[in-house]
């Protein structure tokens, strides 16, 4: 199964954080649950944020 990444620095935030999981609603969800805790943004609020940070998911 492939595995999928996301990271904070591929949209331009200046984060290490690297998100990662089997599934790419797996590593939205975490990638939404970090946004939050850290950034202080709710990726969930906004469909054209959500489908941006999807984008942003790649195999790894
Ligand atoms: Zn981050």
């Amino acid at each position: 199964m492939a595995n999928l990444s996301f990271e904070c620095k591929h949209g331009g935030v200046v984060c290490r954080a690297r998100i990662t999981g089997e599934t790419e609603a797996e590593v939205l969800e975490k990638a939404v649950n970090h946004a939050r805790k850290v950034h202080g943004v709710d990726l969930s609020r906004s469909k054209t944020l959500a489908e941006y940070a999807r984008s942003l998911i790649r195999e790894t």
